[in-house]
């Protein structure tokens, strides 16, 4: 099936890569000030096809995707480690010394 131009019917998840100007940084540094990296629109990201930026609209969206996979993905591992969420109000004395540990 041939892909058509214009808006897509159902949104996308695109390949994004850290962008090799800021590194991700999402600013570079001026002669006096930090500056907003041109090259990921100062997302942090670029296009890993193209390495370019992609466009502000699509961005967000796609940034926002990887977010919710990646809280996702987040909840599935540490359902994985024990339901470390159970013990997240409590102190379960788990970290360095007998202090709370939630992982974040
Ligand atoms: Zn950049």
């Amino acid at each position: 099936m041939k892909k058509s131009h214009g808006p897509a019917f159902r949104l996308e998840a695109k390949p994004l890569m850290v962008c090799g100007i800021c590194r991700g940084a999402t600013v570079v540094s001026g002669v006096f000030h930090q500056l907003d990296c041109i090259q990921c629109n100062a997302s942090g990201w670029v296009c890993a096809t193209t390495g370019e930026a992609v466009p502000l609209p699509d961005l967000v969206q796609q940034l926002s995707l990887k977010l919710r996979n990646m809280a996702a993905e987040l909840s599935r591992a540490t359902q994985a480690h024990g339901g470390a969420h159970e013990q997240y109000e409590q102190n379960n004395r788990r970290g360095a010394g007998g202090s709370n540990y939630t992982g974040d």
